[in-house]
């Protein structure tokens, strides 16, 4: 048997590129974006009543995942790329239908030039991803307070973040020009620590897209140091 499906809408994302996006929704509690909804979803009135609701299930596909394909085992990043676990004990994008699930808060719905928007926060998805269905996340039976988190443990040791005065100068005029806090969401995302588990201890230069701003940066022991914001005007 199968089945076809369409996406009822397409994410605005600050995340424009896979390095960078956290592991799951809610670390990064800056992360900004929008849901475009699609015709014939695009209609106000299948939203009413989700503003008494603060947060939202959003399906969807990773898309970037699907030429890659997917394999029966994986190696999880939190046991730092050594054990393999199966497919399904993991979250892994390379699935075989490649479908991704987060929880995301939301903010209300826009117009904007004849489209209809559903703003996110929170998010961990990448620009360009095709949403297949939107629920409201009702606490009373989606919290599961003994649940069990297998692996998967939240990073606790936190670094400092640090920005050259030049760095912070261009965020500084990104926010004017934009209105968009590039400073608080480098700081969550660096906060997460973005490396490869195999790169833990690395002092490479690393670069990361967010928005149309290259963000370049590299560790040592004590922290994060910022060292360029590229690639826009100002
Ligand atoms: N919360 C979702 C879930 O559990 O299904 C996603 C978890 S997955 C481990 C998170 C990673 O998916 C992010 O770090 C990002 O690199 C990747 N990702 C997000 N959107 C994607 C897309 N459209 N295509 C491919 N990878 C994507």
């Amino acid at each position: 048997m199968e089945f076809s499906i369409k996406p009822i809408g397409t994410i605005h994302s600050c995340y424009t590129e896979k390095f960078g996006i956290p592991r799951q929704p809610g670390l990064v509690k800056s992360a900004r974006g929008s849901i475009e909804m699609l015709p014939p979803c695009d209609r106000e009135e299948m939203f009413n009543e989700l503003e008494s609701f603060s947060h939202i299930w959003v399906q969807f596909q990773f898309h970037e995942a699907v030429s890659d394909g997917w394999r029966p085992t994986v190696r999880p990043p939190w046991l730092g790329g050594q054990k393999r676990v199966g497919l399904f004990a993991c979250r892994t994008p390379h699935r075989p239908n490649f479908l991704g699930l987060s929880v995301v808060r939301h903010h209300g719905l826009r117009r904007e030039k004849g489209k209809l928007h559903l703003d996110i926060s929170e998010q961990d998805l990448l620009h360009g991803t095709p949403v297949f269905d939107l629920k409201p996340y009702v606490p009373y039976s989606d919290v599961v307070p003994d649940a069990s988190s297998g692996f998967a443990r939240v990073t606790t040791r936190k670094l400092a973040v640090f920005f050259i005065p030049e760095a912070e100068e261009r965020c500084r005029s990104y926010r004017e020009r934009t209105k968009r806090n590039l400073r608080a969401l480098v700081v969550e995302i660096l906060l997460q620590d973005p490396r490869p588990a195999s790169q833990r201890g690395s002092t490479r230069e690393y670069g990361m897209l967010l928005w149309d701003v290259n963000i370049r940066w590299r560790a040592n022991d004590e922290g994060f140091t910022v060292f360029a914001v590229e690639g826009h005007r100002g």
